[in-house]
């Protein structure tokens, strides 16, 4: 018997951060492991956004700030929507939580009554489906593979949205496959839940930055969608700020007001000197985001080439992100001395022994023929790591 509650017992631990754990573990007894499992880009915050932080402090940015965040955060962010997405958000509809992660967890604990469904394509970033049960909410999985680029179609919608449909997931680009909703297709989506005016389309936008082919677009973009619709984005893998917390939400102003009262019940409001360095960012130079974005492609482009030599892995180029997501189902049923591999969690664990490369089972994403592997690493990382995947699966019989 424990006296822990059956909501936080029914939660899972986040896959993600368990393998990151586990692999930091091994590293620790002195085995070398090349861990590709992180979903943050390796670069330090860029110099000007430091500086600002910094500046914050010695100037005292030190009380409680409005729970929304400041005011020249939210002007900062509003005038990124218009300038790099051409959305008109004023103040008021934009509330500043500590990472992506908590808008969403905010988002979802105001609109969610018990049993409400929340349509969640598939493969999904491996934390949206606990937020919708954290919130009493019932995930609704749409599944998609390689075969049609991992995006849902209009009929696939059509057939589970209803009535007791609460939002949908939208993330464009995609962690963990890379891929990118075109404009036309998004029109064609936000056409069928605006027959469902209580249901809300849930954007997340966090990879924007780190698009390679195409471009980002916003499902917000459609005035006919827009009320229907809140935008969530952050600073962490744009700008390389994982650690500082910023994420924030855009939409209707009826659902800004709810998540600032959940917010200032619950944290105050967001860390004061994250947020001055957060306006450094969204008004200062692009230089280093483009930089960054000119690596990751770089790295993605040697990663695909090397992991295409490997048999048993199936790959198309990701557009976007930092992470590959091949099919290795060809490989469920191979031994290795007296184990078998039965799926993506026994291929990733082997991995993490044979290979010493620490990955994500594709389970953890709904998408259980797959796994993920993070290129936010080194050219001498991902050419080591690669080498000796090739070598262990050799070893599958
Ligand atoms: N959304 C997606 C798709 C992500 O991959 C992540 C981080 O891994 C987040 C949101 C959360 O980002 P943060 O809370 O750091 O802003």
């Amino acid at each position: 018997k424990t006296i822990l509650s059956d909501k936080i017992n029914a939660l899972e631990n986040s896959p993600t951060i368990g393998m990151a754990q586990k692999s930091r573990e091994l590293q620790a007894q002195g085995i070398d492991i090349i861990s590709l499992s992180v979903g943050e880009p390796d670069f330090d915050t860029p110099e000007h956004i430091k500086e600002a932080g910094i500046k914050a402090i010695k100037e005292n940015y030190s009380h409680y700030t409005p729970v929304a965040g400041y005011k020249v955060l939210l002007e900062a962010i509003s005038l990124k929507l218009k300038r790099d997405n051409d959305l008109d958000y004023n103040t008021n509809q934009i509330v500043v939580s500590c990472g992506a992660k908590h808008s969403l967890y905010n988002i979802f604990q105001c609109i969610i009554n018990p049993n409400d469904e929340v349509i969640i394509p598939c493969p999904y970033w491996v934390s949206y489906s606990e937020i919708v049960k954290l919130a009493g909410g019932v995930p609704v999985f749409v599944e998609t593979g390689m075969e049609d680029g991992f995006k849902i179609t209009p009929s696939q919608l059509k057939e589970k949205i209803n009535d007791k449909t609460k939002a949908l997931f939208l993330n464009s680009p995609s962690n963990p496959t890379g891929s990118i909703y075109s404009k036309q297709e998004l029109e064609e989506i936000a056409k069928v839940v605006a027959d469902y005016p209580n249901c809300m389309i849930v954007s997340d936008e966090i990879y924007e930055y780190i698009t390679y082919e195409g471009t980002h677009e916003s499902i917000a973009q459609f005035d006919f969608i827009k009320d229907q619709v809140v935008v969530v984005n952050g600073m962490s893998k744009g700008y390389a700020m994982t650690g500082w917390r910023i994420g924030y939400m855009a939409g209707p102003e009826w659902l800004a007001k709810a998540v600032s009262k959940l917010q200032s019940q619950l944290t105050s409001g967001v860390t004061s000197i994250a947020q001055m360095a957060s306006i450094a960012g969204l008004t200062g130079t692009d230089e280093p985001i483009v930089k960054m974005r000119n690596k990751f492609k770089e790295r993605r482009d040697l990663a695909v080439k090397l992991m295409k030599e490997i048999p048993g892995f199936e790959i198309e180029t990701p557009k976007a992100a930092f992470y590959l997501f091949p099919k290795v189902n060809q490989l469920f049923g191979k031994t290795y001395e007296d184990k078998t591999i039965n799926n993506a969690t026994d291929f990733s664990l082997f991995l993490l022994e044979h290979a010493r490369v620490a990955t994500v089972t594709g389970e953890a994403f709904g998408a259980p023929d797959y796994i993920r592997l993070s290129y936010a690493t080194s050219n001498e990382m991902i050419e080591e790591a690669l080498k000796r995947i090739k070598e262990a699966v050799a070893l599958l019989k």
